[in-house]
């Protein structure tokens, strides 16, 4: 008799199990193609049940910055949206460039995070502090996003990162010259962050490609050390949507149709989609603050994309989690017996309409807004726990860090 058993489809390492899973504590005890018993049983077969699906990609404000979201309304965000645990961006307001705010963070999350959380440490010529930290990921912009922050010795903060690094590619003195940040703003930091790259053969991840040049001479290169992230709205909407919308501002910016081919050209080649999620208040949006808010709409959006024979569930599944795994270094997270039982419980049939004022997350617009998708999250389940169903929050902050393996 399990504590909990699942009954439904289950998507385990690229094939669909027709099954139950055995779920005891917070672990999954069984996977098994005929019925299990439970003390408690959830029939999920008109549904399909993904591992838990991981953004590596999101900015959640806090400190000085409670207006435009919290690590609350973040996390509860990114569960009403699929994600089972976030990767934390620390462009914060103050940002994460030392031990003290890193500890504050971890604080912060402890007491306030829904889902599970990675967090990151701002690589700025800061190598000592940074040694200290042991973040799960670091994270260092050769050009200034949100935040002002940027490397003026890339190089330096690469080499000295004592993890995994994020970057944020685009070039800050090209960027002066163009504040439109046109293609080859970061078409040519990417192929300074590859040449970097060659030379010191550590773990690089470059964030939100969103250019042809960009993506074209990663796969080029071909490091294996190398794994890069593209954002749902880099792939779903283009300049011309922005030139409709001054909202849709984003760093990097929407692209023609040409780059945006190109994204889809490669799509099977994309390691990880991550969302980027950047929330700001209307007000701040009108007075052109660059950001797109994503976590409750990543997931079926590409749920949609399945409908339409676009990608197909297993897509979505490699590049929100098995690939988010592998290229971080997350333990404990595959979907095996004795792993954690973490998932996210979609319902591929499920028709509704975008509306942000249904939102969890502050940033209550979204460039999908009045949008029908055909695909939808209904479940997410942390460690044994229910803890979202039906767009509504079940439960405490329970979210735990995760168990990153530093190097
Ligand atoms: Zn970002």
């Amino acid at each position: 008799m399990h504590d909990l058993v699942l009954k439904g489809r289950f998507i385990i390492g690229g094939h669909v199990l027709k099954g139950s899973i055995g779920v005891d504590g917070a672990k999954i005890s069984r996977i098994a193609l005929h019925d299990l018993n439970g003390r408690k049983t959830l029939d999920l077969r008109d549904h399909i049940v993904l591992p838990g699906l991981i953004d590596t990609h999101v900015h959640l404000r806090d400190f000085e910055e409670r207006k435009k979201e919290t690590v609350e309304s973040g996390t509860k965000a990114a569960l009403h949206g699929g994600i089972t645990a976030v990767s934390d961006i620390p462009n914060t307001k103050p940002p994460v460039l030392d031990s003290k705010t890193f500890e504050k963070r971890l604080e912060l999350f402890r007491r306030k995070a829904y889902t599970d959380y990675a967090l990151s440490f701002l690589m700025r010529d800061n190598c000592e502090e940074a040694r200290k930290v042991k973040a799960d990921f670091y994270k260092a912009f050769m050009g200034a996003s949100t935040g002002e922050v940027y490397s003026e010795n890339f190089e330096a903060d690469y080499s000295c990162s004592p993890g995994v690094l994020s970057v944020h590619a685009e070039e800050a003195e090209l960027i002066k010259e163009k504040p439109q940040r046109p293609p080859e703003v970061e078409e040519r930091a990417i192929e300074r962050a590859l040449k970097v790259a060659r030379k010191l053969r550590k773990p690089l991840n470059v964030c939100h490609v969103s250019t042809s040049g960009g993506i074209n001479a990663i796969l080029r290169e071909n490091l294996p050390w190398v794994s890069f992230e593209v954002t749902p709205h880099h792939l779903l909407l283009t300049k011309k949507d922005y030139e409709k919308n001054p909202l849709l501002k984003v760093y990097p910016p929407l692209r023609s149709e040409e780059h945006v081919r190109a994204l889809w050209g490669n799509f099977s080649k994309i390691p990880i989609i991550a969302s980027d999620h950047a929330p700001h208040t209307v007000e701040d949006k009108e007075r052109g603050s660059a950001g797109i808010p994503g976590l409750e709409t990543e997931v079926a959006l590409l749920l949609d994309a399945v409908n339409r024979g676009i990608i197909t569930v297993f897509d979505i599944v490699e590049k929100m989690h098995d690939n988010p795994v592998r290229v971080f270094g997350i333990r404990g997270r595959d979907f095996e017996v004795g792993n954690e039982a973490t998932f996210t419980v979609v319902d591929l049939k499920r028709e509704w309409t975008v509306k942000p004022e249904e939102f969890y997350t502050k940033s209550k617009w979204s460039p999908w807004e009045g949008r029908k998708l055909k695909g939808k999250v209904v479940m997410a389940i942390l460690r044994g726990r229910v803890v979202m169903e039906g767009d509504e929050i079940v439960g405490k902050p329970e979210g735990v860090r995760l168990n990153v393996h530093r190097g």
